[in-house]
């Protein structure tokens, strides 16, 4: 939308006083006084109290699901369109972000995050902005996490990451890449490399697994691995994806566009999929089939074997590949261990980027508290 179109929408705002948008926000975004200064001309003061108040504003304006956040609680919605206020975040982050230099300023305490996603480059952001000296660690190339490895590009442009990453440089955040951690070198990290305290969010990067027979053969995969290793499948196949969650959403519309005939199978009715209504709307759209009320069995060299959960019939479906999208774990337990703190999907189990936001700014917030105490 032309800034021109934004404003006009901005004024469909009816500056609720009880701010119900705001109270469905996960991360509590100030949306009415946003939209305030938006229309008084104060954009970048309005991107800074947004990026200050959740880093990843710029992912959140793209890929929340509104429909059960902001937008599924206006007022405006109750009889017709509900304020469209992501695209207003959307240009505020992009202007904030692009014209704003962000500053390294130091209080000569360093601290490790480990974990380059979302929750813990929230809190990289906001400890760096409380003057620490951040390093963050992960176990990829590049900072994103699911940001950049997990989510497709279709739904969130990589330059959205890049600018991200690169205003974390820009504030001082060093990042060690390629770093992989056990449970034994992550709890000695804090005494060996001298940092007064760590920030883990590692995320929730392990499939979930499912027990039946074939699960083992080549043409199966994780829906998460699938995602984060760019597999092709080349085109024409036949593929089964089994869950209904939102990677499970990514996964059927990825597998789409690489050219194939793409059936997602549930096992309960579609109204109780994970997803949101408009992901599930997109991959109807993309041409994503859907088979609900149906229980995986095994898994055979012509296809998988379903039961239909009313009739209790068994068939074959049959499929060149399975991708198997039920959930997703933490490879980490939350430890009590003195200076570190956990945020992250490894807290919460697989959530949104902005819940993920929101504990990773909420944990660097504890370690911050606890350096004080010790001073
Ligand atoms: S609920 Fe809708 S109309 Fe009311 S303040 Fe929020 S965005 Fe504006």
């Amino acid at each position: 939308m032309e800034k021109i179109e934004l404003l006009e929408e901005s004024k469909r705002c009816l500056k609720c006083k009880n701010h119900p948008c705001q109270k469905s926000c996960p991360i509590g975004t100030r949306i009415p006084e946003i939209i305030d200064m938006f229309q008084k001309g104060e954009e970048l003061e309005a991107g800074k109290i947004l990026f200050e108040n959740n880093p990843m504003s710029l992912v959140c304006s793209l890929i929340c699901p509104f429909e059960k956040q902001c937008m599924g609680s206006c007022v405006r919605g109750i009889k017709g369109e509900s304020v469209n206020f992501p695209a207003i975040e959307n240009y505020l982050m992009e202007k904030y972000l692009k014209e704003t230099e962000f500053q390294n300023v130091s209080n000569n305490k360093k601290v490790a995050v480990v974990g380059g996603g979302p929750g813990g480059l929230s809190g990289a952001f906001y400890l760096s902005k409380k003057g620490y000296d951040v390093t963050v660690y992960d176990d990829h190339e590049r900072m994103g996490g699911m940001l950049r490895y997990g989510i497709p590009s279709f739904r969130l442009s990589k330059d959205k990451v890049d600018l991200l990453e690169r205003k974390a440089f820009e504030s001082g955040i060093k990042f060690k890449e390629n770093i992989t951690f056990s449970e034994e070198s992550l709890k000695n990290l804090k005494t060996e490399k001298n940092y007064h305290g760590v920030l883990v969010s590692t995320g929730a990067w392990l499939p979930k697994e499912l027990n039946i027979d074939g699960v083992e053969r080549e043409n199966v995969y994780y829906g998460i691995d699938y995602l984060k290793d760019n597999v092709d499948l080349g085109s024409g196949k036949k593929v089964v994806v089994i869950g209904a969650g939102n990677v499970a959403m990514d996964v059927a519309r990825t597998a789409k566009r690489q050219g194939n005939d793409v059936l997602i199978a549930y096992r309960k009715k579609l109204e109780f999929a994970p997803a949101t209504k408009v992901e599930i709307n997109e991959a109807i759209e993309d041409g994503v089939k859907f088979l609900t009320e149906v229980t995986p069995i095994r898994i055979t060299d012509k296809g998988i074997i379903l039961e239909d959960n009313n009739t209790k019939n068994q068939f074959l479906y049959e499929c060149d590949n399975v991708i198997i999208s039920v959930s997703q774990k933490s490879q980490f337990n939350v430890e009590n261990l003195d200076g570190y703190f956990y945020g992250g999907d490894l807290v919460t189990g697989p959530e949104t980027v902005v819940k993920a936001s929101l504990t990773g700014k909420e944990s660097a917030k504890l370690l911050d508290d606890y350096l004080a105490r010790k001073e």
